[in-house]
């Protein structure tokens, strides 16, 4: 059977971010340097290939840390990328357990200029989604009641402070340019005092993957984001594909979810992945489509990304090799 032409638009920069990788690296050290089991709270990072992949080499996950058995106390704890509330440290240490914090330097960031609209005695507005875990955590760095949580532009048109003239806001890393843009615009028509974080809280991962798949979108049949469905960042580059002129964007996990019957006979499709999404599905996923078309590959890079995070210093003098990240980033 002759495999139909088809263009695959592959987005640059996609996948990993410098965030992720460290977080994947310290669990990955930690396991050479203490050995099994290392927990780990909470998926370190949304994704379940990364998570089964380190269940692999030993790492346990756990949503509490009572969940720890009393026998393993001395084995490490790893916090997840996307930060904990200022109680979880505490709880640990109560404990007393040995936690390494695998929390982003661009998250903790953003806890950093929460805490300053506090001290420069402000009410913090976080713009952010409720329930995930990056704004569980920013909220829970400051006293109950001291930040509200807006999530959409009608909420920002209703929401009702006491002290109008006296609020600071930050925002989830992971959210969508546009939207976040259209949120921050109307708070601030309806509070002029609103004061903004002193740098942005969206990340630089976040907007340069958005930035690519808008470049990309445009003319293409179908969109393919390689992410989990509760990864944020990925959810937002569908709406982003689709909203630049994508005919049709999906998120997809692994290859075996590819329906080709339905995807059918397209010309030209593009690929990014959210920042927890490994290469190596990203390969998964081309190869998948090379096997039924005629693929010819266009690289559609709008940035370069050299941003890296340093591991904890507990973990900085030991080697990690290609082979210890090979199940995440290939050979
Ligand atoms: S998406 Fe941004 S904030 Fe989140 S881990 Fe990556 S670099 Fe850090």
């Amino acid at each position: 059977m002759t495999k139909g032409p088809l263009t695959i638009r592959l987005c640059g920069p996609r996948g990993f971010c410098a965030g992720v990788d460290r977080a994947i690296q310290i669990v990955v050290l930690a396991l050479k340097r203490y050995g099994a089991p290392v927990y780990v709270r909470h998926e370190i990072v949304h994704n379940r290939y990364v998570v089964e992949g380190l269940e692999a080499l030993g790492a346990v996950f756990v949503e509490e840390l009572d969940e720890i058995p009393a026998e393993h106390r001395e084995q490490p704890v790893v916090f997840s990328a996307h930060g904990v509330p200022k109680s979880v440290p505490a709880d640990a240490e109560k404990r007393n357990l040995f936690y390494l914090d695998a929390t982003c330097p661009l998250v903790s960031k953003v806890h950093k200029q929460a805490m300053r609209h506090q001290r420069l005695g402000r009410h913090v507005v976080l713009i952010g989604h409720a329930g995930h875990p990056e704004v569980i955590g920013t909220m829970g760095q400051l006293p109950e009641g001291a930040v509200s949580l807006i999530e959409t532009v009608e909420e920002a048109e209703n929401y009702a402070p006491t002290d109008p003239d006296n609020l600071g806001y930050v925002t989830q890393t992971t959210l969508s340019v546009e939207d976040t843009a259209a949120v921050i615009a109307k708070l601030q028509e309806r509070f002029p005092k609103l004061m903004a974080p002193a740098a942005d809280s969206i990340c630089y991962a976040t907007t340069n993957r958005q930035e690519a798949v808008s470049a990309a979108a445009p003319g293409c049949d179908l969109f393919i984001i390689v992410g989990a469905p509760n990864s944020s960042n990925s959810r937002r580059l569908v709406e982003v594909a689709r909203r630049a002129g994508a005919s049709d964007a999906i998120l997809v996990q692994r290859a075996t979810e590819l329906d080709f019957e339905a995807i059918g006979n397209i010309g030209t499709l593009g690929i990014s992945a959210g920042a927890s999404a490994p290469e190596v599905v990203v390969n998964e996923i081309i190869e998948a489509f090379r096997a039924r078309f005629d693929a010819r590959l266009e690289l559609a890079e709008t940035a370069i990304e050299n941003e890296h995070f340093l591991v904890n210093r507990e973990l900085r003098d030991m080697e990690l090799t290609v082979e210890d990240m090979a199940f995440v980033n290939g050979r």
